[in-house]
């Protein structure tokens, strides 16, 4: 399968799991907007998240919020499945089953052995 086809299906799982958080929720909290935001605006413009988005998220699902969006900011400016430490694909399968993933395997096992020497 392409894997442009994974990233819409990893787009849906992502705005699913937004909605799960009760994001329509966290809209409300803007009432003189007179809307709500749905992931789908998250889509159009990265300068909302700065400008109006970053207002709304204040719930105590903040950071998986932020986690979430920043995975589709990626997805809208071509970076996402790249792994921040060495810039390689992440495999698709770790994609899919843990979509926020900002690391390949091999980055993310070296990072979880450094945590662990650390405490
Ligand atoms: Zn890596």
């Amino acid at each position: 399968m392409e894997a442009a086809t994974h990233y819409s299906e990893i787009k849906v799982n992502i705005e699913q799991k937004l909605n799960e958080m009760n994001w329509t929720g966290v809209g409300r909290a803007a009432p003189e907007t007179g809307r709500s935001y749905t992931a789908d605006d998250i889509d159009r413009a990265s300068e909302l998240r700065d400008k109006e988005v970053a207002n709304l998220v204040t719930c105590h699902t903040k950071r998986s919020c932020d986690s979430l969006l920043a995975a589709l900011e990626r997805l809208a400016e071509g970076s996402y499945g790249l792994c921040s430490e060495c810039g390689d694909q992440i495999n698709m399968n770790r994609l899919l089953a843990h979509p926020t993933s900002l690391y390949c395997v091999p980055c993310q096992s070296k990072k979880e052995k450094a945590a662990k020497r650390l405490s």
